[in-house]
């Protein structure tokens, strides 16, 4: 065992060795000496444990390229996503535009005129641009930008009603994924939350008999991610709008997605627009970017000039505020928005929604023997219909006719079958499926690129 121990190289002579150079040049002697240190430590627990040498022993420089490619590969790895889900939380959400990703870029190489007007030299405003965009296409009288739409929802309760009681309708104390809930929100803004109605209905005369002296705003929440049906009522914008103006209450709406064009046109479901809850005469509507926008992570507010001004002075807008990556990203996007008639192309989101099934099922019929041709020994393959979804909450129970690859293990064996998904996820672009009936899915929904999807994924 001794005489193993000894077989090990000297860090000193490894890194002397020409087949190492390129590494050190890209990432340091400082990387490297780490990486082979890592390796002789565990080459010594082997020893201990199997009284033999590590099958990498044969080839340290090899190994340690191949460890240190590993490592310095990004933690945000580019996958395909074909689980039927466009807007996917976990996998990022909205897919930019070529013009957002443009804008991005050029925000990141030069100076900026983040907060600098250049007319007057003095310090301008940073959502100021992105703000005069968003009253062109909704009405509003102004906007404020910040992180994303959970702290939209903090900024404006925050703003509007510190110490205050807001009243919402029992039905739409909703959670939306990764603990956001409006009571929680409500606490951490300092606000009283006062629930008024049932589960399934809430009437006007709820909200009237909520009201107090201590009532500092009424407040719906679009509730996104599910849907009660059957003996329902809910009040609407404009008659809450009318009760608040009788006792000087502003009405704010958190709308969750929000779409600014009229998704029926496209054949999808309807989504409440920001730009008609305006028009309704709520007084701060709040929505995502990165939903049915299209655009990035951000949380906008529309409404009234005066409120929006109160949500810019306070504290909080300072540490909730976007960076210009942001902002020339949903800058960018929202530009699109002007020409609705290029929309379904020009974004991908709207692109990937309206999709037709006859022309995913004709890239189903394009891929399926290729596919066939790897694994049609181990797995049986079909095309078939499958339903994708929207996605985070947006519109829970509507479905979007797809088409899907999908493989059945011939062995019948879940584990073929969860082998089989592990290995795609391994891929150099990691392809993923969803698991359901016994099958694997690949719904087709959301490929765009077919040739590079067959060359990462054959051999
Ligand atoms: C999605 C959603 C949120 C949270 O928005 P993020 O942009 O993910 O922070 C808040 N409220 C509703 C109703 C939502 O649908």
């Amino acid at each position: 065992m001794k005489n193993l121990f000894s077989q090990l190289p000297a860090i000193d002579s490894l890194l002397r060795d020409p087949a190492l150079q390129p590494l050190i040049d890209d990432a340091g002697t400082a990387f490297a000496t780490r990486q082979l240190r890592a390796m002789q430590q565990e080459a010594r627990e082997y020893i201990q444990q199997h009284q033999g040498l590590p099958a990498w022993h044969a080839n340290w420089p090899d190994e340690a390229l191949r460890r240190s490619e590993q490592q310095r590969q990004s933690a945000l790895r580019p996958v395909f996503n074909l689980t039927g889900t466009v807007l996917h939380t976990n996998l990022g959400r909205a897919c930019l535009s070529d013009a957002a990703i443009a804008a991005v870029t050029a925000s990141l190489r030069q100076p900026v005129t983040l907060e600098y007007a250049l007319d007057d030299a003095a310090r301008g405003h940073r959502d100021r641009a992105v703000a005069a965009l968003l009253c062109e296409l909704t009405g509003a009288e102004d906007a404020c930008i910040v992180n994303n739409n959970a702290a939209a929802v903090l900024l404006m309760l925050a703003t509007l009603a510190p110490g205050r009681e807001v009243v919402v309708s029992r039905g739409e104390l909703v959670e939306i994924g990764g603990a956001f809930r409006i009571p929680d929100v409500m606490r951490q803004a300092g606000c009283q939350l006062v629930e008024v109605g049932t589960t399934n209905r809430t009437h006007l005369k709820d909200y009237r008999a909520a009201i107090t002296d201590d009532s500092g705003l009424l407040m719906k929440v679009h509730t996104s991610n599910y849907q009660i049906q059957g003996f329902t009522h809910a009040v609407s914008e404009a008659e809450l709008v009318a009760l608040g103006e009788e006792h000087q209450l502003p009405v704010i709406t958190d709308l969750g997605s929000g779409s600014l064009i009229d998704m029926t046109i496209y054949g999808l479901p309807a989504e409440p627009m920001p730009q008609q809850l305006i028009a309704a005469g709520v007084s701060l509507v709040s929505f995502s970017g990165d939903k049915l926008l299209g655009g990035p992570q951000a949380g906008i507010i529309i409404g009234k000039k005066a409120l929006i001004a109160r949500l810019q002075q306070h504290p909080l807008k300072r540490a909730l505020r976007v960076d210009k990556m942001t902002l020339a990203a949903l800058e960018a996007t929202l530009q699109l928005y002007r020409h609705p008639e290029n929309l379904a192309v020009a974004l991908p989101t709207l692109h990937l929604l309206t999709r037709p099934a006859a022309e995913i099922r004709q890239l189903a019929e394009r891929l399926l023997p290729a596919l066939e041709n790897t694994f049609g020994e181990d797995f049986s393959l079909t095309i078939a219909p499958c339903s994708s979804q929207i996605g985070s909450g947006s519109l829970p129970v509507e479905r979007l006719p797809s088409v899907a690859i999908t493989f059945s293990p011939r062995d019948g064996q879940g584990g073929t079958l969860h082998a089989l998904a592990q290995r795609w996820r391994a891929l150099p672009q990691p392809v993923i499926g969803r698991l359901q009936e016994g099958k694997l899915w690949l719904d087709l929904r959301c490929l765009t690129d077919e040739t590079a999807f067959l060359r990462n994924l054959l051999p």
